[in-house]
């Protein structure tokens, strides 16, 4: 009866198939009820003429079926959700002659947990129904004849957490099907390795945003730097890895193991990525060294790092040479020929004949000398001397082939004088005088370029100079160096925005001269080019000009967000703090993607990140709602949007321009950027958690629960974030209720800050399926003009949505009908409840001359004004009119409804009269306001004394209660 299409049997890595009919050897022989005449085994053949075995039943034409199909008993094999896929065809009622009313195109998909195989009938009751299932493509006549068939695949997953196993069953109710496959399986994350830790196969959790923590071993070699730990999220897929392992000392990571260093090769640090060659002098004789030994004849002193060469103790001073002046002798002598591969070469006298040191005075000293030169004095007049100079370094001791070389000189003093012993208390100072003027030429956000002149008084030949320099609020803690020949240093690897200060010194053979005292200079903010531009203009105007200078510039061509554009706008926010100044830059005008977020946002540790469940899927993968703890704040929830594993440059790029745009908002009523994670995978952006999700769902689930000042309060808060936005130059193209944010408060933000990426990128298509038509205005649609009128035209849709509890504008009519209804001069018509003020805004936003529409200033004064005055300004509209109707409506006042009739009989103490009310049709509050006492008698409120009390008290407690709401109002939504 049947011909199938069936693909090959290949599962997926991370599913694990627990029954598949296809694969099962022989009949099924499931039980069946009724067992004649209901579901009955059929053997076909698939397209490969391999045999498979169906089910099927087609009792169209007779009432009241349900034929139940059971499988066998499942064991569940510790899953705690299962997938049930089946493939069946279905006949559509219409192609089957003669069928009346019985025919049916679904069929009923049940379970039923056990601990065991006993069952061998169907027990209907025990069963619990999974879901109805509908074909989503019944086939017809025309692919009968042509003997193909379209195959319907429908998955349902169900938990499964009570017992070892479970049956599923199929009720049939009257439909012509055909079960062609199912196939039974559950979700595991596969094995795997990251950052050397192994994760075993885990299941998946019980429910669709269960995320399971797991914690991974190293593997071998390797020993943990952070404890490794990962999620296993309901799809299957391994999501944010914290923590991991290091290999061993002797091993490096190479394929996810750690894997021996070769001969001749070490890793002695854990710092150190990779096995390194041993390096010169030395050698390794087994695989997995930690260090390399060194060769005969060459050591490492102590403090040597393994790295390092293995050296030699020096060859002898050279050349030594002496000139006496009485009782006082300078000994000069050269380095020596071989400095044994090292620089920490010192010098040493040895006096044959001083008798002892405390006779005789050694300037600089005797021992430790840096310098080719020392000074003898006191010595005794007329006396035969020996000196020997010893060159030592740090491999000579206990190394006797290299123990200090030396050099002797034998000389005679003659008469004591005052002139000598200030000649060598002179030599103790010859070293430089300090450098004196250091100037800062180019300066980027990175490096600056510094250049002097000589010390006055050099003292010999210089040699080298040294430039010492640190952050100005670090002070000299932490500093780095910087060694040049020649008077100029281009210093690079600085951070932006931070002031620095650099010190210069020059060396010669007498050794190192003080430091010249610190030159002050702050990095630049800007990006690294027109430095030339940036150094003229520093060198003729202040600070303060440049930025105002660079304020006028960026002002006049913020449109343009050019180079320097950008360039100037950050060079004034180091400058100046005005709240104006602020004006959005694109991150897009960064060549480098990383280098537009981090001007932008803040790197956070992953590990400060605990990832509690999944709460949405963006466009880019999964959002999770945690926690964030930073050192020395409290810990916070947070959302953590998380780049998919498998992403291109492209996709990583526009992920991060999100968070480069929302990085540069600060405002109430805009989501906060709480940082970025960029450096380890998965990429993510964190914000600030907004318990109630998107606002649209939102309304949606609480349709109704709000007064008309609650809603306007909402409104109120979306139009002051719009109004931050656009001062801010800023143009959303997606505003809408979906892509704001509501917290616990009832505080609504806007989000979603990736839209005009996707439009600028595609100028060719104005129609691209990525504008949303319905929000947008019909410039923005026709000729792609998006500017902050467009952004008012889609506030409008937003205040129809909230006034609307979320309902669809437009509701179902296609995307095309509404931009013709809108260019025939149709518009929304109010919704239900909503005021007449509120539907003419929305009519202003409207406005098909863009220069008509109302800006965000003038948008939220009118809002201010009608939270003020609710009680004459809030008056309903009769939105109750069909749906079809896009006339601009025509609104007869009405008064407010803020509150429900219930609570307000409540507060006047006349709750018993709720239903008689209601019943009559008396449920708001406002309805109750035109009450009579005739119209109460009619309906059966008879007491005079109640009749008086609901009169009298019903204005006066909806007045108060009005009153109440605007003092308890969050701060977003009071006036300002
Ligand atoms: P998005 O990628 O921004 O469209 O986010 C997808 C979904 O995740 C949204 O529709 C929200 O339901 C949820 N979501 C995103 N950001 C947050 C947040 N900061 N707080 C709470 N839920 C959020």
């Amino acid at each position: 009866m049947f011909t199938v299409i069936s693909a090959a049997r290949v599962y997926p890595p991370n599913e694990e198939t627990l029954l598949d009919t296809r694969t099962v050897p022989g009949e099924l022989k499931w039980a069946a009820s009724p067992t004649e005449g209901g579901w009955e085994e059929v053997s076909i053949m698939d397209e490969k003429n391999v045999p498979i075995r169906t089910y099927q039943v087609c009792n169209v034409m007779e009432p009241s079926q349900s034929n139940w199909l059971r499988t066998d008993w499942i064991p569940r094999s510790g899953a705690q959700r299962i997938y049930v896929e089946i493939k069946f065809t279905l006949r559509d009622c219409n192609s089957l002659p003669g069928v009346t009313g019985t025919c049916k195109e679904t069929f009923n998909l049940y379970y039923y947990e056990s601990n065991n195989d006993r069952e061998h009938y169907i027990r209907e009751s025990n069963f619990l129904k999974i879901d109805t299932v509908a074909a989503d493509e019944s086939f017809t006549q025309v692919d009968i004849g042509d003997r193909i068939m379209k195959l319907n695949t429908e998955v349902r997953d169900v938990k499964v957490t009570t017992r070892k196993g479970f049956y599923l069953a199929f009720q049939d109710v009257g439909a012509c099907i055909a079960l062609v496959s199912v196939r039974v399986f559950y979700k595991t994350c596969p094995l795997t390795v990251r950052n050397l830790a192994t994760f075993p196969d885990t299941n998946t959790g019980a429910d669709t945003s269960s995320l399971v923590e797991v914690r991974g071993s190293c593997v071998n070699q390797s020993e943990e730097r952070e404890e490794p730990k990962m999620y296993c999220g309901a799809d299957g897929e391994w999501l944010v890895p914290i923590g991991g392992c290091v290999c061993n000392l002797g091993y490096e990571e190479k394929s996810g193991a750690c894997q021996a260093c070769k001969v001749g090769f070490n890793r002695a640090v854990s710092t150190d990525g990779a096995c390194s060659k041993c390096p010169p002098h030395s050698h390794s004789e087994k695989e997995g060294a930690t260090v390399c030994d060194c060769n005969q004849g060459y050591y490492r002193s102590e403090s040597d790092p393994a790295s390092m060469p293995c050296t030699q103790p020096p060859s002898a001073p050279q050349q030594l040479i002496s000139e006496v002046n009485e009782t006082s002798v300078v000994l000069e002598w050269s380095a020596p020929l071989k400095l044994g591969g090292r620089s920490d070469i010192s010098y040493s006298v040895d006096c044959l004949l001083c008798h002892g040191p405390e006779n005789v005075l050694f300037s600089p000293q005797q021992s430790g000398l840096r310098a080719t030169r020392v000074c003898v004095s006191e010595l005794q007049a007329h006396t035969r001397y020996t000196f020997t100079i010893l060159a030592r370094n740090g491999v000579s001791q206990g190394h006797s082939a290299g123990a200090g070389q030396s050099v002797s000189v034998t000389l005679t003093t003659n008469q004591a004088g005052e002139f000598f012993f200030n000649l060598c208390t002179s030599l103790t100072h010859s070293a430089p005088s300090p450098v004196t003027s250091i100037q800062a030429g180019d300066v980027t956000r990175h490096g600056v370029s510094l250049a002097w002149q000589q010390p006055d008084r050099p003292n010999g030949v210089i040699l080298e100079y040294e430039v010492k320099y640190y952050e100005k609020d670090q002070k000299e803690s932490s500093y780095r160096i910087m060694k040049t020949a020649s008077r100029s240093a281009d210093i690079t690897g600085l951070s932006p925005l931070t002031v620095y200060l650099f010190q210069v010194r020059a060396r010669t053979a007498a050794g190192y001269g003080e430091f010249s005292g610190p030159l002050e200079f702050s990095t630049n903010s800007g990006r690294t080019h027109s430095n030339v531009f940036y150094s003229i203009l520093f060198g003729c105007f202040g600070a303060r000009d440049i930025a105002f200078f660079f304020f006028i510039i960026s002002r006049r061509y913020k449109h343009a967000q050019t180079h320097m554009a950008s360039e100037t706008q950050a060079t004034a926010k180091t400058h100046t703090h005005t709240d104006h100044l602020g004006i959005y830059v694109d991150p897009f005008t960064y060549e480098d993607p990383d280098q537009a977020v981090h001007e932008f946002a803040k790197e956070i540790d992953a590990s400060n990140i605990h990832i509690e469940k999944v709460i949405g899927i963006g466009e880019f993968g999964e959002v999770c709602s945690g926690r964030l703890r930073l050192q020395g704040k409290r810990e916070i929830y947070v959302a953590i949007k998380s780049l998919k594993a498998a992403y291109s440059d492209k996709q990583r790029r526009d992920f991060l321009s999100e968070a480069s745009i929302m990085g540069q908002f600060d405002h109430p009523n805009i989501i906060r950027l709480e940082g970025v994670v960029t450096r380890c995978k998965p990429v993510m952006i964190i914000t600030e958690y907004m318990e109630n999700g998107s606002l649209d769902t939102f309304l949606r689930k609480h349709d109704g629960q709000f007064t008309v000042i609650q809603l306007v309060g909402m409104l109120r808060g979306i139009a002051s974030g719009m109004k931050y936005l656009s001062d801010m130059s800023y143009v959303h193209r997606d505003l809408a209720a979906r892509n704001i944010l509501v917290n616990s408060n009832l505080v609504c933000k806007v989000s979603d800050f990736g839209l005009s990426r996707v439009l600028q990128e595609d100028p060719e298509n104005a129609y691209t399926t990525r504008i949303p038509i319905r929000w947008t205005s019909p410039e923005a649609i026709a000729y792609r003009k998006f500017t902050p009128s467009s952004d008012t035209w889609s506030y409008g849709v937003v205040m129809w949505e909230v006034m609307s509890y979320g309902e669809r504008p437009y509701w179902d009519m296609s995307n095309q009908d509404v931009i013709k209804a809108i260019d025939e001069g149709y518009r929304l018509p109010p919704p239900m409840d909503c005021p007449v003020c509120l539907h003419q805004l929305m009519l202003d936003c409207w406005q098909t001359e863009r220069t008509h529409r109302p800006s965000f200033t003038q948008i939220l004064n009118m809002l201010d004004k009608l939270i003020r005055n609710p009680t004459t300004t809030l008056r309903r509209t009769g939105g109750d009119r069909p749906v079809s109707s896009l006339l601009e409506p025509v609104a007869g006042p009405e008064f407010v409804s803020v509150w429900s009739a219930e609570d307000c009989l409540q507060a006047i103490g006349m709750g018993m009269y709720r239903d008689t009310l209601t019943t009559a049709g008396y449920t708001s509050p406002d309805s109750l306001l035109t009450l009579t006492h005739q119209d109460m008698t009619s309906i059966g409120i008879i007491t005079p004394s109640h009749q008086d009390q609901i009169l009298a008290s019903v204005q006066q407690v909806l007045l108060s209660h009005m009153q109440q709401i605007q003092e308890q109002m969050p701060d977003s939504m009071v006036p300002v």
